[in-house]
């Protein structure tokens, strides 16, 4: 079988430990298994995307001795691709659109009738306020998946059952989708795609057969792969790795400056201690 992973570094800051040791695990398996590896850009946020940044991610990987194949892949240059996904699945009737802000739902979802602030790989569990009233798409709108409709009835029972491919179990039913999930944002005011559209367009435009990513996706890929059945396009295969973790067991965040591999780089670190600072 074919190999084909990527690592998609957002350029909103300077690459971590936590990059290095993705992309070196996903580079080495690509090159062992004598497949392909890609990188994305995942600057989809132009608010916080920054060209800098991404010249500095090119740069930090060739020093790590990190090589990619074909051309770089941008999403921000893929909207047409974003937007043609999202008209499938509103064409299907599987989407609405909301005009909460974060403020609307936070307020929302803590209402008394609301049994508690329900957390879910986007934060807190959209409460549903918009489901219903049939807003006309627009600028000041988002669009969310209806969840419960994605995962309604013509699933087979073992639909979610992708358990062997995944690092994990992934045997979901659709009231955890529900409940625990909900109805995620598909496009974001402002932006041409919210991450979890986007990412399973990219994966699927790219012919990618493995995804190595950190644990912190796991609940994610729940709704890529609903995603890629509700969209007709083949799931690849999910591993799911560690998180890289400062002293005190916190996983390192684009903030950590200090862990940045351009500080290291300019202490006089070379690729090797890099390798072996997250124990590869
Ligand atoms: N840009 C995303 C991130 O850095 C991509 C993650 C992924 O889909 O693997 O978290």
């Amino acid at each position: 079988m074919a190999f084909v992973t990527r690592f998609a570094p957002s350029p909103t800051g300077p690459l971590h430990l936590g990059h290095a040791y993705s992309a070196i695990l996903a580079h080495d398996m690509a090159r062992a298994a004598g497949g392909a590896f890609r990188l994305r850009i995942d600057d989809l946020d132009q608010s916080r995307s920054r060209r800098e940044w991404e010249l500095q991610i090119y740069d930090d990987l060739q020093w790590l001795g990190i090589t990619w194949d074909g051309p770089v892949r941008r999403q921000s240059e893929c909207t047409d691709e974003y937007a043609s996904a999202l008209n499938r699945l509103e064409a299907l009737g599987l989407t609405y659109a909301c005009a909460c802000s974060r403020r609307d739902i936070e307020a929302a979802a803590a209402a008394p009738q609301e049994s508690a602030l329900r957390q879910g790989p986007d934060g807190v569990v959209y409460p549903g306020t918009c489901r219903t009233k049939h807003l006309e798409p627009g600028p000041e709108c988002a669009i969310r998946l209806h969840m419960a409709k994605a995962c309604a009835a013509t699933l087979p029972a073992d639909f979610f059952d992708t358990g062997q491919s995944f690092s994990g179990r992934h045997l979901l039913q659709e009231k955890v989708m529900v409940a625990e999930i909900g109805d995620v944002i598909l496009l974001r005011r402002q932006m041409a795609a919210a991450y979890h559209l986007a990412v399973v367009v990219d994966d699927d435009a790219s012919d990618v057969t493995h995804v190595i990513r950190g644990e912190d996706l796991f609940e994610a890929t729940h709704i890529h792969v609903l995603l890629q059945k509700r969209l007709g396009l083949a799931t690849p295969i999910y591993h799911h790795h560690r998180l890289i973790r400062d002293d005190q067991g916190k996983r390192l965040a684009k903030r950590d400056d200090a862990r940045a591999i351009a500080t290291y780089r300019a202490e006089g670190a070379n690729p090797a201690d890099i390798r072996r600072m997250v124990a590869l």
